[in-house]
C-alpha cells in the first residue's frame, strides 16, 4: 500500500485538505462556512481550539491551507490576494538597516511596493538569470522562477545555500510553477509566496495569495501579522480555490502541451521574435528548468514588432482573450507595456488555457498573418 507521499500529482490534487472521514450524507468538500462571530458558550466563553471570531478562525479556510500546505510541504497561511503574501513576507522579515534583494525582472508591484513602503530597507536587484551580487548583509533574498513576464529561471537549490552561509532567508514567489511545477521548500527555500489567483486556482473568478514554510515560527508570524494587519480571504474564495484545486495535474498538463506547440509555431514565424518558453530546447532556461521543475508552465512570452502587430493581432484572434494575469482556462494575452511595465512596446505574454491545441494553433497563425499586414518590421 502506498502512504499519500507515494500518490502522484492528480491523486494529491483531487484529495488534498478533503475531511479525512467519509460520512454518508456528507458533502466530498463541506461547502463554505460564512460568519463573522460565531456562537460562545454563554457562560465559559471564549475556549481554546473553538471557532471565535471570524477573522483568525474559519474552517473554509483552514482546509484550504491544508491542501495548498499538503503540496507544497509546509504550513501554509493563506492571505486576501498575493501581494497581501508577499508584503506580509517582506513586512515581517526587513527592518531598518537590512537589505533585501529582489528579481529585477519579477512581478512589478514586488519590486515597486517594496521600494516605496520598506522605509530604511536597502532595496537591491538583480536579474534572475544572474549575475548575483555577495548575499552578504542581506536579510532576505526573494526569488521568483520563472520570472513573470520574462520566463528566466534561477536555481533555487543552489541559490538557497549561498544565502543561508550568508545568514540571510530564501524566499520563492511560486506563483507561475505552482506547487506541482516546482516544490521550492524541497530545493532549500525557507518560504514560498505566491497568488492563487493565476495557475493554481485557475478560473479566472477569485484574488487569493498564500506563504509556506515548513518553519514553525515563520508560520506563527505570517499568522500573527495576518490576524493584526486583517487582509485574509473571504470563505467563498477559499472554497472556490479549494474546489478548483482538484483539476490542478489537468490544467496545467494541457496548458503545458499547448505551450510547447505554440512556442514551436510562433519561433518558425516572421515578425516573430524573442520566443520565451522554458520547454522549448535551446530556451536560454531550458537547461535549468529541466533540472529543476517538475513541468513547466503554460506562459509563452514574445515579441511582435510594434504595439500596433499585438492590436491587429489580438483583433483578428478569435480565441485570445485580451487579458491580463494568466494561468486560466481560457488562452488569454497581455501586452506588458501597456501595465506601464518596462517591457518592449510589442511584448505579448501569451497565457495558454486548455483548448484543443489545434484550435489555438488554428487561430494564432491566422491572427499573426493578420497582424502580417500591419507595416513596420
Ligand atoms: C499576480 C502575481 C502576484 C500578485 O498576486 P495578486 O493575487 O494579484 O495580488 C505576485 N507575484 C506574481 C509572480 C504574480 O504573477
Amino acid at each position: 500500500m502506498s502512504s499519500p507521499a507515494d500518490y502522484g500529482d492528480s491523486t494529491r490534487s483531487v484529495h488534498a485538505g478533503l475531511p479525512e472521514a467519509a460520512l454518508p450524507g456528507q458533502p466530498f468538500l463541506p461547502g463554505p462556512v460564512f460568519a463573522a462571530p460565531y456562537h460562545l458558550d454563554p457562560v465559559a466563553g471564549p475556549q481554546a481550539g473553538v471557532d471565535g471570531y471570524g477573522r483568525p478562525d474559519n474552517a473554509t479556510r483552514r482546509a484550504l491551507e491544508t491542501a495548498i500546505g499538503e503540496l507544497e510541504g509546509g504550513e501554509c497561511v493563506t492571505f486576501a490576494s498575493g501581494m497581501a503574501a508577499v508584503s506580509a513576507a517582506l513586512l515581517t522579515q526587513a527592518r531598518p538597516g537590512d537589505a533585501v534583494l529582489l528579481p529585477a525582472d519579477g512581478y512589478f508591484l514586488t519590486r515597486s511596493f517594496a521600494q516605496e513602503s520598506l522605509p530604511g530597507v536597502t532595496i537591491l536587484l538583480a536579474p534572475t538569470a544572474g549575475p548575483y551580487p555577495s548575499f552578504e548583509g542581506v536579510r532576505l533574498v526573494l526569488l521568483e522562477t520563472p520570472a513573470n513576464p520574462g520566463l528566466d529561471v534561477c536555481d533555487i537549490a543552489s541559490l538557497a545555500s549561498r544565502a543561508h552561509a550568508a545568514g540571510a532567508l530564501l524566499a520563492v514567489d511560486n506563483t507561475t510553477p505552482t506547487p506541482l511545477g516546482q516544490r521550492p521548500l524541497e530545493l532549500g527555500a525557507d518560504l514560498v509566496v505566491a497568488s492563487a489567483s493565476k495557475a493554481l486556482t485557475g478560473h479566472s473568478d477569485l484574488i487569493l495569495g498564500y506563504a509556506c514554510t515548513a518553519d514553525p515560527e515563520l508560520a506563527a508570524r505570517l499568522r500573527a501579522w495576518r490576524s493584526g494587519t486583517g487582509g485574509v480571504p473571504g470563505p467563498f474564495e477559499a472554497w472556490l480555490a479549494h474546489r478548483s484545486l482538484g483539476t490542478l495535474d489537468l490544467r496545467l498538463a494541457r496548458q503545458s502541451e499547448n505551450a510547447a506547440a505554440i512556442a514551436d509555431l510562433l519561433a518558425g514565424r516572421p515578425q516573430v521574435s524573442s520566443v520565451r518558453w522554458p520547454g522549448r530546447p535551446g530556451d536560454p532556461s531550458y537547461e535549468i528548468a529541466s533540472r529543476q521543475m517538475r513541468r513547466i508552465p503554460g506562459i509563452v512570452t514574445f515579441t511582435l514588432p510594434s504595439k500596433a502587430h499585438v492590436d491587429a493581432f489580438l483583433t483578428a484572434s478569435r480565441l485570445i482573450a485580451a487579458a491580463t494575469s494568466f494561468g486560466g482556462l481560457h488562452t488569454s494575452a497581455d501586452r506588458r507595456a501597456q501595465w506601464g511595465d518596462d517591457a518592449p512596446e510589442g511584448l505579448v505574454r501569451l497565457s495558454c488555457g486548455v483548448e484543443d491545441t489545434r484550435d489555438l494553433v488554428a487561430d494564432i497563425t491566422a491572427a499573426l498573418d493578420a497582424a502580417a499586414v500591419v507595416p513596420g518590421t
